[in-house]
């Protein structure tokens, strides 16, 4: 594609065109990037995604041949964003609705983790609601067995959007509710199981050895990480240790409603490379969106 965009560009000059042609300089993208720099880091972008970018963005610039009287300050930010898109864009693209009906067999399992007040369980409830609007029966595992009130505060979402609760009492094991919920869903064919899980305010043995169990017992199709796009840079380090405990196959991030500068996105999506699924861009219900790397390009450049 970079192939495509430079031909155009350079569209065979002939002899008068060649002279009418000058050479984008280190100098000239060295002075825009700096503005940008600081911008990124100031929309909390971590360090090595701002160089990463820098150097993506020289490579894709220097040296190139622009017309004389051609808005240079144009180009750069077409590289800009093409950047921004590339560390955005996923290896893998994962389709939800599509990986439930491929998988046939019901329930498809999909395990949540985070920390606390990160926007998980309300997530949850938004995931249910939005799965629901698109056919599909749903039930919540509370694996979140752990945080006083978590239980009721799940079913008080769950009610709000009509969905079942599996649940034991505080203190039990949250594999086993997990597992519960799963043959709850076998039984009536009901398609997807959400499991809920404890987060922390730091990830300690025991949590790591609880969602492993977790995961070992439910054998999720999906593991999801839900971050709070609030948190900042050090959502690249939380990223990494659950990623570590258990395998995140994707990610949901909250509070882009609060955040449009969206550095967390691109910190994330370069720390662990999997894909975003969807953003939550409010409290209420509906305020899910698949996450789509255009959109938020234009969304972040204005
Ligand atoms: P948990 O501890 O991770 O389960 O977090 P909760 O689901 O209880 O959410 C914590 C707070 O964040 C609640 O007040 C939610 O309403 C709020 N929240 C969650 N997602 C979003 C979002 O996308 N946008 C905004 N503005 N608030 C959110």
């Amino acid at each position: 594609k970079k192939e495509e965009v430079s031909a155009k560009e350079e569209k065979k000059p002939g002899f008068l065109g060649k002279l009418l042609q000058v050479e984008i300089k280190e100098k000239d993208v060295e002075r825009a990037l700096e503005d940008l720099e600081i911008e990124l880091l100031e929309a909390d972008v971590a360090l090595e995604v701002v160089d990463e970018l820098r150097e993506s963005i020289k490579r894709k610039l220097v040296g190139r041949k622009v017309r004389i009287g051609t808005d240079k300050g144009k180009i750069i930010e077409g590289a800009v964003k093409e950047a921004v898109l590339e560390v955005l864009t996923p290896p893998k693209r994962i389709d939800l609705l599509e990986e439930i009906k491929k998988k046939g067999e019901k329930p498809y399992v999909i395990v949540f983790v985070g920390f606390n007040g990160s926007g998980k369980t309300t997530t949850i409830a938004k995931l249910a609601h939005w799965l629901k609007k698109n056919g599909l029966g749903v039930v919540i595992a509370a694996s979140d067995t752990f945080r006083a009130g978590a239980i009721e505060q799940v079913e008080q979402h769950a009610k709000n959007v009509g969905v079942k609760v599996i649940k034991h009492s505080y203190g039990a094991d949250p594999a086993a509710v997990a597992y519960d919920a799963i043959q709850h869903a076998k039984a009536r064919g009901i398609d997807v199981v959400l499991v809920d899980t404890a987060g922390r305010n730091e990830l300690n043995r025991n949590l790591m050895d609880e969602m492993k169990k977790i995961v070992r017992v439910t054998k999720p199709d999906l593991v999801v990480f839900v971050g709070d796009s609030l948190a900042g840079n050090s959502i690249i380090e939380q990223a990494r240790q659950f990623n570590e405990a258990v395998r995140i196959d994707g990610v949901i991030l909250t509070k882009l409603d609060a955040d449009a500068r969206g550095g967390a996105a691109l910190s994330i999506s370069h720390a662990i490379g999997a894909p975003i699924l969807f953003v939550g861009v409010g409290q209420g219900y509906d305020d899910l969106r698949p996450f789509d790397e255009k959109w938020f390009v234009d969304l972040i450049f204005g």
